[in-house]
């Protein structure tokens, strides 16, 4: 027998509640049965972003919600600004370039947090950027990018947009889309929401729905208006992914009978004791500052392949992580803490990298990095 762990940062496990419901018989999507369900999902998806506004559910994955929010909002030849810290960056402006967007990049190094004064920079010196776009957390490096700090910024100019990828934030990271000043915000399913992948969220400002008015991209499947207005009738533009809706429901249950508060508190606590074990095995985070709640991104010990940690975590010990992207291949490995995660996650997956490195030759006293995981994550009060 070999019992699988699945710590990526997505997909990620569901939890039995989640997969239950989504056992239940198929109903359809334009018949009575389904509006209440929908009717719900929408709700509850504005109660996860902190929204008043529209939050459009598409069946696709979350970057096709990374499309849709380029090509409902913006003409070709658009002047915009995307923050570049890692692989989704650089999706993004990819993206917009498929679209004949006039892309500037602040490329930021990989493992740092973009400064918000250098956008500031960039907008009061071209006053023709129609939008920025920005990762909340960068999967790629482990990064989160302030994104309050940013929405206090974009706020200021009439004409700017500002457009969150937060696939892989939502669920770890307080993101206030209405009090930030977030236009578009993006989330994914298969991250922090508990759900197998293909549907994707999206939450649009009445800013965003101004500047839709105007745009003329091409669009058939993701067109937003469409969405808008069905969404309106509890409905979606094409067959609605009836089960993973109902799926939804039960995740935003879970979530909401947990608190959004303690969601953030659950996730920041495990990030952290994630972080301090890793270091007191003497690895060294890649982040160089600002570290992500939803992931934790490793250094792999000199003359250790990265790759090979991560291989090694799931052949010998069936742990799932993941390895590095693009120019971090080979050079980090990755433990996701989002989602349906909590104490005994982080403390297997240290464990496994204890055991994975000592096997691999890297001098490591086992137990070290489990203590200070088992340290941080006690429960503090317990009957005696
Ligand atoms: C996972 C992820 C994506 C891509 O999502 P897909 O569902 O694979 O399309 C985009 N951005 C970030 C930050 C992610 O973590």
């Amino acid at each position: 027998m070999g019992k699988r762990y699945l710590l990526a940062p997505g997909p990620t496990p569901v939890p039995s509640e989640v997969l239950l419901a989504m056992a239940a018989p198929i109903i359809h999507h334009r018949s009575p049965d389904f509006l209440p369900v929908l009717d719900s999902a929408k709700k509850g998806l504005q109660w996860l972003y902190q929204t008043k506004n529209d939050v459009l559910i598409l069946c696709s994955t979350g970057t096709g919600g990374m499309v849709g929010s380029v090509n409902n909002f913006f003409n070709k030849g658009d002047k915009v600004l995307v923050i570049n810290g890692g692989k989704f960056g650089e999706r993004w402006t990819k993206i917009c370039q498929a679209y004949g967007l006039d892309v500037e990049e602040i490329v930021v190094e990989w493992g740092y947090s973009v400064k918000p004064e250098e956008v500031e920079n960039k907008l009061k010196k071209n006053r023709n950027i129609k939008g920025v776009f920005v990762q909340a957390s960068e999967t790629s490096t482990g990064v989160y990018h302030d994104i309050q700090a940013l929405g206090s910024i974009v706020k200021k100019y009439d004409d700017t947009l500002f457009i969150v990828d937060a696939i892989s934030a939502l669920v770890a990271h307080d993101l206030r889309t209405d009090e930030w000043g977030i236009d578009i915000m993006v989330g994914g399913s298969q991250k922090g929401v508990m759900l197998p992948p293909g549907i994707a969220f999206v939450s649009v400002s009445d800013k965003a729905w101004a500047k839709a008015e105007t745009s003329k991209l091409p669009k058939f499947y993701f067109n937003f208006k469409k969405e808008r207005e069905n969404l309106a009738k509890n409905q979606t533009n094409f067959t609605s992914p009836v089960t993973l809706i109902i799926g939804l429901n039960e995740s935003l249950r879970m979530l909401q009978a947990e608190g959004l508060e303690n969601v953030f508190k659950r996730h920041a606590k495990l990030a952290d004791a994630t972080r301090q074990a890793v270091k007191a095995l003497g690895l060294e985070l890649y982040p160089r500052e600002s570290p992500s709640n939803a992931v934790t991104a490793i250094v792999a010990p000199q003359g250790i392949d990265g790759q090979a940690i991560y291989k090694n975590l799931r052949e010998k010990y069936g742990i799932t992580a993941a390895g590095g992207q693009d120019k971090a291949k080979g050079k980090v490995f990755r433990i996701a803490h989002l989602g349906y995660s909590d104490r005994f996650d982080i403390i297997t997956a240290i464990a496994g990298i204890e055991m994975v490195l000592k096997g691999m030759g890297y001098p490591v006293k086992l137990g070290t990095g489990v203590a200070v995981a088992e340290e941080l994550l006690m429960v503090s009060e317990e009957a005696k």
